[in-house]
């Protein structure tokens, strides 16, 4: 049995209410020595927020990983550097880093790129760090049923670094583990050391999930 992902995908965004927002928004800056520039601004932000920003709300991770083939290796699985964005539900400014997600297969295989597709779908909605972590082991797990599952995550939240000079080059990392990654730390070692995690930072490693602040 398939559980859907789909309750959050109901709160796909309405562009039309969008762009009443943003016109709302620019008015409420009081910039009036810019019209020329800003006329078109409330079209290209709700474009932005509900094309590209939020575009996961349109995308089912689950669907995404439905198609898996049969493969009998069991040797550890990476995909180390993924590119990801997403937005500060605290905020509303996006936060963008790097994710290395790993599996141990038990039978069942799926296509490396329908991972980093997964990983956006969940990535481009309001998020937060730590919740979207877990959600990416949570989707490889329903989908895959492997012998575990693992996603360590480093990003800049704009929230943090925009904000305040103190943070300025801060980035915030989480870990999220399933089964025998949750159990096994020489199995944990062995995905960080393969993602390069802490080889140039000399970054503690993390052992399971970060709070951030
Ligand atoms: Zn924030």
């Amino acid at each position: 049995m398939r559980r859907s992902s789909r309750s959050s995908a109901a709160a796909r965004p309405d562009r039309r209410r969008l762009l009443a927002a943003a016109r709302l928004f620019l008015e409420a800056i009081g910039e009036t020595g810019l019209r020329p520039d800003t006329r078109r601004t409330p079209e290209r932000v709700a474009d932005a927020w509900s094309r590209e920003l939020l575009a996961g709300y349109g995308a089912d991770p689950d669907a995404l990983l439905a198609t898996t083939f049969a493969g009998a290796p069991r040797d550890m699985v990476i995909l180390r550097d993924l590119p990801f964005t997403s937005v500060c539900a605290h905020h509303l400014l996006p936060f963008h880093g790097t994710a290395h997600v790993a599996y141990l297969p038990a039978g069942r295989l799926v296509g490396l790129s329908k991972i980093a597709r997964a990983l956006d779908a969940l990535g481009r909605r309001l998020q937060l760090q730590e919740r979207l972590t877990r959600q990416v082991v949570t989707a490889l797990d329903r989908a895959l049923r492997p012998r575990g599952s693992a996603c360590w995550m480093e990003a800049e939240h704009l929230c943090m670094t925009v904000r305040g000079a103190g943070a300025r080059g801060s980035r915030v990392v989480t870990a999220a583990y399933s089964g025998q990654f949750e159990r096994n730390a020489a199995l944990r070692s062995e995905f960080l050391r393969a993602a390069g995690v802490g080889r140039t930072t000399g970054r503690r490693v993390p052992s399971g999930r970060r709070r951030r602040r």
